[in-house]
């Protein structure tokens, strides 16, 4: 870029800007200023030096530095008189805000600051939606005069109604975990709050079976269960008094599986109000709803902890109990030596063919730790299972067509059914 004067004049020659708008194009050159300060400094050193071309008879200097005078907004009164102007009624507004920018600073702040106060938010942040036409128009001058310089209305909205309000209220700017962010719509000239999640972590059992973890609605629009874990979290909405909620499940089971000790959940309660949440009584409230699910929530959470949930290797390993009909007459002994051969095993799985509709085909290996089983008559057997998470249990039992290997029906060489299946141990490591 070129000498900055030369630039600024460039500028101002054609476009009439504000200070703070004139500033904000120079704003990583020199720190600790505001951008009116560095915007009306430079359109008077930007004038003085067009002013000094002028008197040492530079005359195509006098024509620019009109411009310049005019666009730069500043009541130099009699400076007007000597350029042979005259003063203007009013100046053209600013090419990039319309002169709004003070204004909207001003006034945002103030009615941030007044919400702050009333609600007793501990930190906040604020956020800009801004119309792209003023952002064009901006942009289209920094392209004009290649300036590296430059820092955006967003951001300066941003930060100066944030220090404001600071002042304002004493509260402190959090950028990492505010408690309540304010979004600025200055399309609809509007504030929204956006109050911060609550994360809970506790775990939930299952004592029931058809029941889904989520809502399942079918095409038709009817439901195709009755209950769900998301209902019961629902119910809790009103106590928490939060916009809704969204469950983060450490793993899966199918509808018909129970879970008996309990598997780890973090629910987001979003935009809560309540801000005395008392676990105890929530626990009551969740469990209040229906026998068939009981929760069990421990403490409030931050935000990371759902991926750690979620995330591989999160869950470690799984028990499950499964009641098994084999079409063949299965022998005592032959279920002893599958507990032998299931000790440690590696099982290779594609993706259940129940599930292909809506999972990609994909190959994974997981191991079955053990194995135990009880003989019940020639047809029917139990097996406590303890194996990785992520493992398929069912295909593990009936081998689906082959997709599953080594399977218990590969190994006792005959068609098994899966009766019932409930998972009684989640091992958590988190
Ligand atoms: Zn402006």
């Amino acid at each position: 870029m070129e000498n900055i004067i030369d630039t600024v004049a460039k500028i101002l020659e054609k476009y009439p800007l504000c200070d703070r708008c004139l500033g904000r194009l120079f704003a990583h050159l020199g720190k600790g200023l505001g951008n009116n300060e560095r915007g009306k400094a430079l359109k008077i050193a930007t004038i003085l030096d067009l002013h000094r071309r002028v008197l040492s008879g530079d005359s195509k200097s006098l024509d620019i530095l009109r411009k310049v005078v005019l666009n730069s907004k500043l009541n130099f009164k009699d400076f007007f008189k000597e350029l042979g102007m005259d003063y203007p009624q009013a100046f053209p507004s600013c090419y990039i805000c319309g002169d709004q920018l003070d204004n909207i600073i001003i006034t945002f702040s103030e009615t941030v600051a007044k919400l702050v106060k009333e609600k007793n938010v501990r930190s906040f942040l604020i956020g800009v939606i801004i119309a792209d036409d003023v952002l064009e128009r901006e942009s289209n001058i920094v392209k004009e005069y290649h300036i590296p310089y430059w820092e955006s209305i967003k951001r300066e909205i941003k930060r100066e109604i944030g220090k404001r309000v600071q002042s304002l209220t004493n509260i402190k700017v959090d950028f990492e975990n505010p408690h309540v962010t304010y979004i600025i719509d200055l399309i609809n000239n509007t504030v929204k709050e956006e109050i911060r999640s609550l994360f809970l972590y506790g775990k939930y059992r299952k004592l029931g079976r058809l029941i889904s973890q989520n809502v399942w609605i079918r095409k038709s629009g009817e439901r195709r269960y009755h209950l769900s874990v998301e209902d019961v979290v629902k119910h809790s909405l009103s106590y928490v008094k939060a916009s809704d909620v969204v469950l983060h499940i450490g793993g899966r089971e199918d509808v018909d599986v129970r879970v008996l000790s309990g598997r780890p959940l973090v629910i987001e309660y979003k935009s809560p109000q309540n801000s005395n949440i008392n676990i105890e009584s929530l626990n009551k409230v969740l469990n209040s709803f229906t026998p068939w699910i009981q929760f069990e929530m421990e403490m409030k959470v931050r935000r990371e902890f759902v991926s750690r949930l979620k995330g591989p290797g999160s869950l470690t390993y799984k028990i499950y109990r499964a009641l098994i009909y084999s079409q063949q007459e299965v022998e005592p002994e032959k279920l002893h030596m599958l507990e032998e051969f299931f000790n440690n095993r590696m099982i290779v799985q594609r993706t259940p063919t129940r599930i292909l509709r809506r999972k990609p085909d994909r190959l994974r290996n997981k191991v079955v730790y053990q194995v135990k089983t009880l003989y019940i008559s020639p047809h029917v057997f139990a097996a406590i299972i303890k194996c990785d998470g992520g493992l398929y249990v069912k295909e593990l039992i009936t081998g689906d067509g082959g997709r599953t290997t080594p399977s218990f029906s590969s190994y006792l060489n005959t068609e098994l059914q899966c009766l019932m299946l409930d998972v009684i141990y989640v091992h958590e490591y988190i």
